[in-house]
């Protein structure tokens, strides 16, 4: 028997829902729909548009996330795992479903359950009861804890609860347990990201050698096509590397008939033997400030950040230091990859000059998409970088300044997608890049959308496919000009540019 099981988009529109709509209205003693529509219009001014950016107290949609989804995200990225919530459920169902929309796959974190109890006589019994069962259960090799707001506002001590876990035998005293303090209330995502990363490579000690190894760091980086595409230049260079933190298997396994707990991650072999490397390059400068401070000071070996390498010159910049590094040849197979790039970026040339742009995202992305934009001979418009800093704009601005289609560009930080649609309205962009949260941009604005960044929750397989690298990039451009045809056929549908070539 197959029962039919109506799609929202058609049943909604059905008599028996639209009677049931206009009853809601009337019970809510709703405004009229030329009410509506006057105050819609009204937002879309100028005069709006200033009460919008002298708004303080509320924040519509964010283009940002809590600090222990990125704390989560760090601690994914390592062999056998577990990710540990000292907080309220609700916020890790938050977190899961956030990466599980995103990725499309389960993703393993657990929480201590805090509830009112917990927050007026403290969180330690949460934390021993909760770290006893998920170890009894799970078996993990490492747990990464971390704190959602509510540990954080009564002020629980991490590092107590966890010695007193060990002291109590609920779990074994040579378990790794790394913790980091992530107050959702400051920082966001790649704060968290970062604080639980250097709380990881804290376990590590006992320089004794050198080794030929780099290390690299890819950031809060949700594209494990990103990574794979790393580990495929390191290799075809003949590198050695330890990624830190590998989170390309943890979130696009295979499917095999057989649920894991833990797929991939680095594996701890190589997390301890990562402080012997000769070097360290992060590929997120803003998501990895603390822990290569971090690798410079405790572990005494160079470190630093290279721009995310989206674009030819980020990429030539990090091929280009691969090679000075270890010595190694640029391969030929890179130049070939490089001139394939070239060509399609000038092949697509005349669909993407001046075409001005709004980016969406979070710092590093950002910086890098600007490069790629103004190598396109686009124009970057209105940035938001919800989570950027002054430092981010200093950054951004000497990358705009540095382009003749850099020059007239908006730098929004702390702001948010609401205040990106006022300014949208009042000065249009032909393109958005960024998540999938813009598309009530898209909505509002009427302009298109390519879906680039974290989260991408509305479209499938994005995360598959690299965005960086000469390789990536080539995705990404075909992505960005495409959009824009499509664009080019929906207005020219009824008249007589609706050109089979283009
Ligand atoms: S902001 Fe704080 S309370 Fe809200 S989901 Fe994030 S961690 Fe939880």
């Amino acid at each position: 028997m197959s029962i039919e099981i109506k799609d929202h988009n058609k049943l909604f529109k059905e008599e028996e829902y639209l009677k049931q709509f206009e009853e809601k209205k009337v019970y809510e003693a709703a405004c009229s729909e030329e009410e509506v529509q006057k105050v819609l219009e009204w937002t879309k001014t100028k005069e709006y548009m200033e009460k919008n950016f002298s708004r303080q107290a509320v924040t519509i949609n964010p283009a940002k996330a809590c600090q222990p989804l990125g704390a989560i995200y760090a601690a994914l990225g390592f062999e056998n795992t577990l990710p540990f919530v000292h907080g309220s459920q609700g916020c890790v169902a938050y977190f899961r479903s956030y990466f599980s929309r995103h990725f499309k796959e389960p993703v393993a974190a657990v929480s201590s359950s805090m509830t009112e109890d917990a927050a007026v006589y403290g969180g330690l019994s949460n934390m021993l009861e909760g770290l006893e069962n998920a170890y009894a259960i799970y078996k993990p090799k490492m747990f990464a804890v971390s704190t959602t707001c509510m540990a954080e506002v009564i002020g629980d001590d991490l590092n107590a609860y966890i010695r007193a876990s060990k002291d109590k035998n609920k779990i074994p005293q040579e378990l790794l347990v790394p913790y980091a303090h992530t107050p959702s209330f400051v920082g966001s995502h790649i704060v968290g990201y970062d604080n639980m990363l250097k709380s990881i490579l804290s376990l590590v000690k006992n320089k004794n050698q050198i080794s030929e190894t780099i290390n690299i760091i890819p950031g809060f980086e949700t594209y494990p096509a990103n990574i794979r595409e790393i580990k495929r230049i390191i290799k075809v260079m003949g590198i050695g590397s330890i990624i830190l933190a590998d989170t390309s298997d943890s979130f696009d396994s295979p499917l095999t008939g057989e649920y894991k707990i833990y797929t991939g991650g680095t594996r701890l072999e190589d997390l301890f033997n990562a402080i012997h490397s000769k070097v360290t390059i992060s590929l997120m400068k803003y998501a990895s400030i603390k822990t290569i401070e971090f690798i410079k000071k405790e572990w005494v070996q160079e470190a630093f950040s290279l721009p995310y390498p989206v674009g030819v010159r980020n990429t030539d910049l990090l091929i280009q230091t691969l090679s000075k590094i270890s010595g190694k040849p640029i391969p030929q197979e890179f130049e070939e990859e490089r001139g394939r790039l070239l060509d399609a970026m000038i092949d697509s040339q005349s669909y993407l000059h001046n075409k001005k742009v709004a980016l969406v995202g979070d710092p590093d992305l950002v910086l890098g998409l600007i490069n790629f934009c103004l190598e396109l001979g686009m124009k970057p418009k209105h940035i938001l970088c919800t989570n950027g800093d002054k430092d981010f704009e200093a950054d951004a601005e000497t990358l705009l300044t540095s382009s003749e289609f850099g020059k007239e560009c908006n730098i929004f930080t702390g702001k948010d997608m609401w205040h990106l649609r006022s300014a949208m309205f009042n000065d249009p962009c032909d393109l958005i890049l960024g998540p999938s949260q813009a598309k009530f941009l898209v909505r509002d604005t009427g302009t298109p959308l390519v879906r680039v960044g974290f989260p991408i929750f509305d479209r499938h397989h994005l995360h598959r496919f690299p965005i960086i690298g000469y390789y990536g990039t080539l995705n990404l451009l075909t992505y960005i000009v495409n959009t824009i045809l499509d664009e080019l056929d929906k207005n020219s549908i009824s008249g007589p540019n609706f050109d089979l070539i283009r």
